[in-house]
């Protein structure tokens, strides 16, 4: 062995005791011992690199608990030594076995079976393996639901990732383990993951870095890469560092002043972050990840402008939630649902109230748009992860939907008051929704409707009459019935104000006392998750990717137009296997996307305010030319009233296929004006129709 494992050797125990008692913002850090009973796995790794093979070799020392039945390792990988600490080696061939059976992250596998290691009730285990990981990179695109997701492990010299997925170290299912990972890269190859960086030191051409991350999680995954690091300290204890592949004056400053926003407003909200540092890391392909203490972003998706105002600070949100509080999911995953209230709903608050009433109300058009087939609705309690729109539409809008009804009901301090507790108590353990609702002071009825509950309440208002000191008004629900405090606004000379009635059954009759009422209007503001009505939602985009049975139209012509049509059907619908018919819409109740419509069918479906006209558009009075700028919107569809279509046009058959990717970032407008090259694109939605749910004297 190499003179720098020697050098590793005496640090290391220090390093480890010190990592037990570090403290964070003056709580001290839960450290294996104190995290309940969760069973936790220790590893004290080495793993050397050769990018030129792909390869890694790997010695994994395991302190293994009581209990566990196997260890989950990557197949492909070759062991070459297996022992009991302190014991003669076992022949791999008696406790390994290949497993066929595909996990939900991956698969094959091979099955450690710690019993015939002698390791039933718990020990140390000495591993040493290796094998070669080289999955293409070059494939990986974004895709609108899955995001990243296919690379697993890949060794070369353009990049090192390796993901807990791949079982590059060894893992068991609902296990927690802390790391103590030392890693050997050629020199220049900077090595990042969660954790304190301990050790880092160039030696005969190689770069040794070591990562002790001594709190629990559920996996560790690793990058390395050519990085410019560049690291600010933000308080005592805890560092901000930037992990770029060149040099970016201008965005490493918005990602540091970012990194620090978004800390001190978490710790303000929730309470102290949970790790010594936050990272943020340029990816070579594209991906999207937030794990502990550190987020991959591919280099793309991190020169975005938005990206450091939106995603970065729900990847950064989660440190807190999921990371460090982990998810107890057998009543449902609550993490994504208080990530989004905690941070993408949380800004548009700080925005204004009509940006947060906004947001609202695009989480209940999306409901109504991707979960409009009541097959595919489901209660919170089951939602594990979003591979769908409808999961999304579920598990991350209608859970960030009972966090805020939870909020309006007992207000924002004691609200926040139930999340820091939450934070605290269960740093580094599981919560569950149970364990919300309690902080909350919440009972069982609150989880019976809306974690138990598969849908949504459907509102109709009846009966307003307005006098001269009242107003009195009906509001009926489809049964069976929800209990809710249902907001009505009503305008009058004194201006607009909010009374809240509690609907307990399918129908019932209220009056309020509101001099020279003019106006009234049941949850004008979405503030319940509910169906909206079809009149109070406008054609958007998403409505179209809604559906699972779409036909494409043509204009009927042959050539490069026809191939390019078809090159952007495969590509909005992510499938091989699409429906194209010519010239006309064809009679059935099939979602139809036109692509390029002839003139005549054109003109049957533009909503007023937009035409057509020869290599030009007009849209609310503005002239756009073809040559420069791509059209797509959503039109009612004629054939069915409710239903909506989808109609592009495009001015070249070289930038057609192109635009299914961008359209697909736009879901919650009605149109987009594309410009050809880079640039802004222009979107807005159609007005809403009268909405059923108010009345005017
Ligand atoms: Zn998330």
């Amino acid at each position: 062995m190499s003179v720098t494992m020697m050098r590793a050797a005496g640090p290391r125990v220090a390093a480890a005791a010190l990592a037990a008692l570090v403290t964070v913002g003056g709580l001290q850090a839960a450290g294996a011992a104190e995290a309940g009973t969760t069973p936790i796995l220790a590893h004290r790794a080495e793993a050397t690199f050769d990018i030129t093979k792909h390869t890694v070799a790997i010695t994994d020392h395991i302190v293994v608990p009581a209990g566990l039945a196997f260890l989950r390792l990557g197949d492909g990988l070759a062991v070459t030594r297996l022992a009991r600490a302190g014991q003669p080696p076992l022949a791999p061939a008696k406790v390994l076995t290949r497993v066929d059976d595909k996990p939900a992250d991956g698969g094959p596998w091979q099955r450690l079976d710690l019993a015939a290691a002698g390791l039933a009730g718990g020990g140390e285990l000495d591993l040493a393996y290796g094998g070669m990981f080289n999955s293409p990179v070059d494939q990986v695109e974004f895709s609108r639901e899955n995001v990243g997701g296919e690379i697993s492990a890949t060794i070369s010299a353009e990049g090192i990732y390796l993901a807990s997925s791949s079982g590059w170290l060894a893992g068991a299912d609902s296990t927690l383990a802390t790391f103590d990972v030392s890693l050997d890269t050629p020199a220049g190859y900077e090595t990042v993951t969660q954790g304190r960086r301990t050790e880092h030191f160039d030696e005969g051409g190689r770069l040794r870095t070591r990562w002790v991350s001594g709190d629990p999680s559920d996996s560790l995954d690793l990058v390395a890469n050519r990085f410019v690091i560049t690291c600010e300290t933000i308080r005592d204890g805890l560092e901000s560092c930037t992990y770029f592949l060149s040099d970016d004056p201008a965005l490493r400053t918005t990602y540091l002043e970012r990194t620090r926003a978004y800390i001190a407003m978490y710790e303000e909200m929730i309470g102290p972050y949970p790790y010594a540092k936050f990272a943020t890391v340029e990816n070579w392909f594209p991906t999207g990840y937030g794990m502990p203490s550190y987020t991959l972003l591919g280099g793309q998706v991190l020169r975005l402008p938005f990206i450091p105002y939106t995603s970065f600070g729900h990847e950064i949100a989660h440190n807190w939630w999921g990371n460090s509080v982990f998810v107890e999911l057998s009543e449902g995953n609550w993490c994504e649902g208080l990530t989004t209230w905690s941070a993408d709903y949380h800004y548009k608050e700080l925005e204004s109230p009509a940006a947060a009433r906004e947001y609202r109300r695009n989480l209940l058009k999306e409901y109504a748009a991707y979960v409009a087939d009541p097959a595919k609705d489901f209660p919170l309690k089951d939602f594990h992860n979003r591979h769908s729109g409808a999961t999304r539409a579920v598990g991350y809008g209608k859970s960030m939907m009972a966090f805020h009804m939870i909020d309006r009901a007992i207000g924002r301090g004691k609200f926040l008051a139930a999340l820091r507790e939450v934070a605290a108590t269960h740093r580094f353990r599981a919560a569950s929704w149970g364990d919300f609702l309690r902080a909350f002071g919440l009972d069982d009825a609150f989880a019976a409707q809306w974690l138990r509950r598969t849908g949504a309440p459907s509102l109709a208002l009846a009966d307003v009459r307005f006098g001269a000191n009242e107003v009195s008004f009906r509001l009926t629900q489809a049964a069976p019935a929800y209990d809710l405090d249902v907001p009505v606004v009503v305008s009058g000379p004194g201006g607009d104000s909010e009374h809240i009635v509690h609907l307990t059954g399918l129908d019932a009759s209220f009056k309020l006392a509101v001099a020279g009422a003019t106006k009234l209007a049941v949850d004008p503001d979405c503030q319940l998750f509910r169906h909206l009505d079809p009149a109070e939602i406008e054609p958007t985009i998403a409505q179209v990717y809604g559906s699972d049975r779409r036909v494409f139209v043509t204009d009927g012509a042959a050539g490069p137009q026809a191939e390019a049509a078809l090159a952007f059907a495969h590509a909005f619908t992510e499938s091989d296997s699409v429906q194209i018919v010519d010239g006309a819409l064809p009679a059935d109740d099939r979602t139809a996307v036109l692509v390029n419509p002839g003139a005549a069918l054109l003109a049957k479906v533009a909503p007023a305010g937009l035409t057509v006209a020869g290599r030009s558009f007009y849209l609310d009075g503005t002239r756009y030319s073809l040559d420069a700028t791509d059209l797509v919107f959503a039109a009612p569809d004629p054939r069915r009233p409710g239903a909506t279509l989808l109609v592009v046009v495009c001015g070249s058959p070289d930038r057609l296929p192109g635009l299914a990717g961008r359209v697909s970032h736009y879901g919650k407008y009605s149109w987009l004006a594309l410009p050809a090259g880079q640039g802004r694109v222009e979107r807005g939605n159609w007005p809403a129709g009268a909405s059923p749910l108010l009345a005017t004297r």
